[in-house]
């Protein structure tokens, strides 16, 4: 089976029919942020008890991408014990059950090939074997967007709405109560095995084109996105005045990095009391002011500026150049979670500009 047809309002049962068959089953659901009784509801991707209650094809994004399900937030790698004057090293259990994520939204879904570079031998060199095993053992079922909100850009990154990257089992909404499925991977087709009970016939390639058609047109796209990386290899720019002028209200609250689903990096530190504890791997930030601290005092990003401009470098050359990746989905999560509203997609509005017209014409007055 490649493509079938599903009720949208049998959603609940597909999440049954994989919570039955011993699946961990994590899905879009609305529920409190913080644990507080005042806490509002926020759309969050959520291990599921069972198929009710579930944001499926609902929403614009969770708050929370995939990236947590795989590069865990805080990690112990091994237990350490000083006993006798001797350090005694135990090996900490890790499990990695299999786990299907269902309705992944495209550009979360296409941010895991970034992680993927990062933490496996393919591209880096090494396994990082706690990323390795967790994506091993996860299908990712994808939902296409029928539309976006005024963050979302993916469409400016080589994406789409309904792009099936990264996806083991596509699902697109055709009308108001049919999803069109198509099955990517192997994995995909495992899924679709349990799932087929609720399957009706074969799909409708053409609406699901059609449907995908209207969605690009609902999302805002900049222009010459693709001048970017010429730009940033130009290192004439890497003291241009845009870095200070747009990135001096960032505070280095780090938000958009923990966010971001294609941020990786971490930080590891024992934690230890009383000569006893864990080394463990944690998220750190480019957008701390001691991450590229120096033993010496020296720090070569000593202004918030140019840690942003790093970001903004990682994302569209050190990605590309490093890894063979993309580091920026559009997913536009650290639009919406800035707390000073600091806009990535201003940065490259001025690149695009900048590098598609002449510095000559740029300071003619009457040039718009
Ligand atoms: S850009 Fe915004 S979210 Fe990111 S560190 Fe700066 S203030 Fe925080
Ligand atoms: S840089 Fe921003 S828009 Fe791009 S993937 Fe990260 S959070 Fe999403």
């Amino acid at each position: 089976m490649k493509t079938a047809t599903l009720q949208k309002s049998d959603i609940g049962k597909c999440l049954e029919l994989l919570i039955q068959s011993q699946k961990r089953v994590i899905a879009p659901k609305l529920r409190p942020r913080l644990d507080s009784p005042d806490a509002i509801d926020v759309l969050m991707l959520t291990e599921m008890e069972s198929g009710d209650n579930h944001q499926v094809g609902e929403g614009i994004l969770p708050l929370n991408g995939v990236k947590e399900f795989l590069f865990v937030k805080h990690e112990p790698l091994f237990a350490f014990e000083n006993k006798d004057n001797k350090v005694v090293i135990r090996n900490v259990h890790h499990k990695y059950p299999e786990t299907v994520i269902f309705g992944v939204r495209p550009c979360d879904a296409a941010s895991i090939a970034s992680q993927n570079a990062v933490f496996s031998s393919d591209n880096a060199g090494y396994d990082d074997p706690f990323f390795t095993k967790r994506l091993e053992n996860t299908t990712i079922v994808t939902y296409s967007c029928h539309t976006g909100d005024q963050s979302c850009f993916c469409t400016s990154v080589g994406l789409a709405p309904d792009s099936d990257r990264g996806s083991d089992l596509h699902l697109t909404e055709i009308s108001d109560d049919k999803i069109h499925v198509e099955v990517k991977t192997p994995a995909g087709e495992r899924v679709a095995n349990i799932l087929a009970p609720l399957f009706q016939g074969e799909g409708d390639q053409e609406a699901r084109e059609t449907a995908g058609k209207k969605a690009h047109k609902n999302i805002s796209r900049i222009r010459n996105s693709h001048l970017i990386k010429d730009w940033l290899d130009d290192q004439s720019n890497f003291d241009d005045e845009m870095w200070e002028r747009l990135g001096e209200k960032c505070i280095g609250c780090g938000a958009c990095t923990f966010m971001c689903p294609t941020c990786h990096c971490f930080d590891i530190v024992d934690e230890n009391r009383g000569g006893k504890g864990y080394r463990v791997k944690f998220w750190d930030s480019c957008q701390f002011d001691h991450f590229t601290l120096h033993a010496s005092g020296h720090n070569p990003r000593d202004k918030q500026y140019k840690r942003y401009r790093n970001r903004f470098t990682c994302k569209f050359k050190i990605y590309q150049d490093k890894f063979n990746a993309q580091g920026c989905v559009g997913c536009g999560r650290c639009i919406r979670d800035c707390p000073v509203n600091l806009d990535i997609t201003e940065y490259m509005r001025e690149v695009d500009l900048k590098a598609s017209v002449p510095n000559a014409l740029r300071q003619d007055p009457d040039f718009e």
